[in-house]
């Protein structure tokens, strides 16, 4: 084993310790990786791989290992490739049960998962583009043709999980704008959290028209923000209660004399 892993290796005849352990498997990975490994292969990516305190032991993990560790180029990159193939003819972003609609509005449209949309095997479902080896999304190997076997992007399955869990990237969020809060410009404390500057039931009330890979943009870092917790608590507070007042309007005609607006809930 050369690099430098090898300043951690035990000394001869010592007893198994955990880098002489992470030693010996990454000896293992990088000789699987390197069998596996093609002629072309994109090389930001092996660097990435061949820099990890475990070696993923096949260009397919090592893949996976380099957009997990660039979630925000992977959400920019699933955007760009959702533009290259706009929507769908005839689509519109509805909410319901049938196959490949999600039923809220909190999960991010995705026409290509749905059955009259779907380019079929060989593109990603996500953003509808042509998939080649490893789930790359560039044809560097001049195939010429998609991998059938594939129906999925790298790169979009962890955009996709961004979106739909963002707060599990706060650390990466809290990185990308230098530690302040967005909202009050103070320093994030430990307990900051993530939170979408237009909130999603505003996007499906007030911008479902919008082009749909444009709408992507507001589960993605455009519209992600991490603000302090009381920050964040007051916000949502006045959310709630912007729908709630919203609601109650809503319920009554205005041109309806009889009707009493209920009282707001205890
Ligand atoms: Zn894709």
């Amino acid at each position: 084993m050369s690099g430098a892993d090898g300043d951690h290796a035990a000394p001869a005849g010592s007893e198994p310790s955990g880098s002489s352990w992470r030693d010996s498997r990454n000896a293992k990975s990088r000789a699987r990786l390197e069998r596996a490994l093609p002629a072309i292969f994109p090389a930001p990516v092996l660097r990435h791989a061949l820099a990890r305190p475990l070696l993923p032991p096949t260009p397919r993990l090592a893949v996976e290992s380099y957009w997990r560790a660039h979630i925000l180029r992977a959400d920019r990159l699933a955007r760009a490739l959702a533009a290259r193939s706009g929507a769908p003819e005839g689509w519109t972003w509805r909410l319901g049960t049938e196959p490949g609609l999600a039923n809220t509005f909190r999960l991010p449209p995705s026409p290509y998962r749905e059955p009259a949309h779907s380019r079929g095997r060989g593109h990603c479902c996500i953003c509808g583009q042509p998939v080649f080896r490893f789930g790359w999304h560039r044809d560097l190997w001049g195939a010429g043709t998609p991998n059938k076997n594939a129906a999925w992007h790298s790169a979009c399955v962890t955009a996709w999980k961004f979106w739909c869990a963002p707060a599990e990237q706060v650390t990466v969020l809290k990185r990308h704008q230098g530690h302040r809060c967005r909202e009050s410009g103070k320093r994030l404390f430990k307990t900051a959290e993530v939170d979408h500057r237009v909130p999603l039931y505003r996007v499906w009330r007030e911008h479902r028209e919008a082009p749909w890979p444009e709408l992507l943009g507001y589960w993605g870092a455009p519209n992600l923000q991490v603000v302090n917790r009381v920050v964040h608590v007051a916000k949502c507070g006045a959310e709630a209660g912007e729908r709630a007042a919203r609601r109650r309007a809503e319920a009554a005609p205005p041109d309806d004399p009889f009707v009493v607006t209920p009282a707001p809930e205890a």
